[in-house]
């Protein structure tokens, strides 16, 4: 077991409805030496990649891209969640279902500071159906910007978001990838990785 994934066992709480509660150390308290880990895990992953911006979404994808953004020396954008919005042209746009809260938002970014040509290293907590990550792939595409990577913390990998973001070509590296997990028992199942 890798050291995010000896914490989900320490510290996370499966609750009904396919919620991995991880608030005491991901994304509401938040560890910050085991966000260093991860973006030093996020560095070595993508060792070798040119990666001029990191892009996240509000609110709990953000501490983490920071902490990462370290390690990368790049700024951080992040999406902003915004319900009604009437300033287009100034901003690219794209449409996000929220898994947790069932709710359809908008997500924005200036124009200023996504730019043509741009390559873009993707961060966000959690991976469950897709979503968010595929808004923010919509923007950097609106951008004329380029998906260099993708890094996300906890994969939910019997949710299908992983898969359909894989077969699109994206290279995606989620730190733990959980396969099954139960409410009743609190068992958690991890996807093997070789890296
Ligand atoms: P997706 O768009 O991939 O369906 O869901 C991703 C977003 O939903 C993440 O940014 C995260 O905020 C939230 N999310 C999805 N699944 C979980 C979960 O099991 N636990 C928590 N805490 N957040 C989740």
């Amino acid at each position: 077991m890798n050291f995010l994934e000896e914490r989900i066992c320490k510290d996370g709480i499966v609750k009904e409805g396919n919620v991995l509660k991880v608030d005491s150390f991901l994304n509401h308290q938040l560890d910050i030496a085991l966000l260093e880990r991860m973006g030093e895990e996020f560095a070595r992953r993508f060792a070798g990649a040119k990666i001029d911006k990191i892009l996240t979404i509000e609110a709990s994808g953000i501490g983490i891209a920071c902490v990462a953004a370290r390690y990368f020396s790049v700024p951080v954008v992040f999406a902003k969640k915004a319900r009604s919005i009437n300033i287009e042209g100034e901003m690219y746009i794209a449409e996000v279902e929220s898994f947790t809260h069932k709710c359809k938002n908008q997500v924005i970014v200036s124009k200023k500071f996504l730019s043509p040509g741009e390559h873009v290293l993707i961060i966000d907590d959690f991976l469950a159906n897709g979503c968010a990550l595929q808004g923010l792939i919509s923007i950097v595409s609106q951008a004329g910007a380029q998906v260099e990577g993708i890094g996300i913390a906890i994969e939910k990998g019997f949710q299908s978001g992983g898969r359909t973001i894989r077969n699109l070509g994206y290279r995606l590296e989620s730190i733990a990838i959980v396969d099954g997990m139960d409410a009743a028992t609190g068992e958690i199942l991890f996807r093997g990785q070789e890296v």
